[in-house]
């Protein structure tokens, strides 16, 4: 594996978000001295947190997956997850609400979810759910450690057994024909293919390797910490400055001194911070302007579909779980509406999730706390004036939620992200989610985590190796870290749902 040249000791990782966390984590156990610059007052970047009349909003992930992952950056710097996060295993993890009415609780466990899978669509579907499950876990351990948590030089290093063994699996097949192989009912594939969307594609044309994210949430399980996402940047920062993790926030990088192929230092508006080796978790087209110098491909990068998000709370009852995934009728016409002609989805699928389900302190006593995540065309795809819409739309969104999950729903907050404001952060075509996942922009084939031209930097982040999502930010800080001492062994994770 390659890794940077010369002195290793002082580094500086610019971005406080969790790629940065978690690389600030692994290397202040391999016993550098670590200074992490951050632009904004805090740690978390997209894990961000609004606080609004007594309501807690978090303006980033709200599926928290993989655990394991988070507790092996904690424990690379000596730390125990357990001392810094109280984590709910979510059940159901989510609740699947389809446009004829009916209704399927996620599980996780195995046995709970087949016995709901035959109450919903019968006997042979459970079967059915049982040989996918199998299926998702061996395609979940052939790739993982080696495609997805493993730095990869070039593509010559993917022709490896593991790579014979998804083949045999069908991992380059369609992403929906694969799943089809398993479950016949239409309403059940969706719950095992829509997390295409996650990696920005459609399940139509995304390879079934992408079915390692339905291994993640449908297998594995989802959690939720008290205090809301916004606790896990909080406790990765506490946990990094315990253990010697120097923090510099509200300062922008604006620039890096540079001398031959070496960087030698970062620089501020007032200050010049020397570094032996610098982590950019910047979006990439930053960290090229950053670096000076772009890497030349033969297609541009094609950036994922964004996101409307709508915080809403108020009082009521409402007889929603943590995360409701309500499908609209329209699939097909879906994703060709978000990826091909950039235009809102007509019939939308929505992602709507109550923290306050988990964590009642979120919101003001007897108030309920509610986002709702309407993906969106990227403004590359579908440019549009969203300070403009923003308001429109999601007050459209919040008329079909009332039609299908909260009848009468009148809230007394509101506030809404939209590609406007992803766009102001500076995100590429404002989308939170970076590049989409094709196999063209997937592995060897992503922007690597080593740039050419410069000998010390490596870059981090949803934009490089492995990706977009919290599991796989949090693993790209870790190979930020092994390109900069070499590969360690402690901090491994135990893959959840496989045992
Ligand atoms: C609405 C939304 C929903 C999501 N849902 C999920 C989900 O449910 N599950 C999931 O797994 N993932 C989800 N994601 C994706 C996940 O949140 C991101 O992939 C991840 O948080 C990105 O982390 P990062 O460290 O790569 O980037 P960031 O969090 O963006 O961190 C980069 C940091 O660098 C800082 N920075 C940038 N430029 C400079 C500079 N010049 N100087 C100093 N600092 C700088 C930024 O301020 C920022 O703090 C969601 C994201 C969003 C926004």
């Amino acid at each position: 594996m390659r890794t940077v040249r010369g002195r290793t000791g002082r580094v500086v990782v610019v971005g406080a978000g969790l790629a940065g966390l978690s690389a600030a984590l692994h290397l202040a156990g391999r016993g550098r001295q670590v200074t992490v610059v951050e632009r904004d007052p805090g740690p978390g970047g997209r894990t961000g947190r609004v606080t609004r009349d007594g309501y807690h909003l978090d303006t980033g992930p709200t599926v928290l997956t993989m655990p394991s992952i988070l507790a092996g950056t904690f424990a690379a710097a000596g730390a125990d997850l357990a001392d810094h996060l109280r984590l709910t295993r979510l059940d159901p993890a989510y609740t699947a609400r389809f446009a004829d009415g009916s209704v399927l609780p996620v599980h996780s466990d195995g046995d709970r979810m087949a016995d709901a899978v035959r109450a919903f669509a019968g006997p042979a579907e459970a079967a059915g759910y049982r040989r996918l499950r199998t299926w998702l876990t061996r395609l979940y351990t052939a790739e993982f450690d080696r495609f997805v948590a493993g730095n990869i030089d070039s593509p010559l290093g993917l022709l490896t057994p593991d790579l014979a063994r998804l083949v045999a699996l069908g991992g380059f097949r369609r992403l929906d024909r694969r799943i089809g192989a398993f479950l016949r009912d239409e309403r059940l594939k969706r719950v095992f293919i829509f997390q295409a969307l996650y990696a920005g594609e459609s399940p139509m044309r995304a390879l079934a390797l992408y079915a390692v994210i339905s291994y993640m949430d449908t297998v594995g399980g989802v959690y939720f910490p008290e205090g809301g996402m916004a606790a896990v940047p909080r406790a990765m920062a506490a946990a990094a400055a315990a253990a010697g993790v120097e923090f510099r926030f509200g300062e922008a990088v604006t620039g890096l001194e540079r001398r031959g192929a070496r960087v030698t230092a970062v620089l501020t508006a007032g200050d010049r911070i020397a570094a032996d080796v610098v982590v950019l978790t910047t979006e990439p087209h930053e960290s090229y302007r950053l670096l000076g110098r772009a890497p030349r491909r033969p297609i541009p990068l094609r950036p994922a579909p964004s996101a409307l998000v709508l915080h809403a709370g108020g009082p009521g009852d409402w007889p929603a779980g943590h995360h409701t995934i309500s499908f609209g009728d329209g699939w097909t016409s879906t994703f060709r509406e978000l990826i091909t002609e950039g235009r809102p989805m007509s019939d939308p699928s929505l992602l709507i999730t109550r923290p306050t389900a988990t964590d009642p302190g979120l919101a003001p006593p007897g108030r309920q706390l509610f986002s709702i995540l309407a993906p969106v065309p990227n403004l590359a795809r579908g440019p549009r004036d969203w300070d403009r819409d923003a308001e429109p739309y999601a007050e459209e969104i919040l008329d079909h939620v009332r039609a299908r999950l909260l009848p009468g729903f009148e809230p007394e907050l509101q506030y809404i992200l939209s590609p406007a404001d992803w766009q102001r952060r500076g995100l590429v075509a404002g989308t939170p989610f970076s590049y989409a996942h094709s196999f063209g922009q997937t592995g060897p084939f992503r922007p690597r985590n080593l740039p050419p031209g410069t000998e010390n930097v490596v870059l981090a982040g949803g934009g490089t190796v492995p990706g977009v999502g919290v599991p796989t930010v949090l693993l790209s800080g870790r190979l930020a870290a092994d390109r900069i001492t070499g590969p360690v062994r402690s901090a491994d994770p135990v893959p959840e749902g496989a045992r």
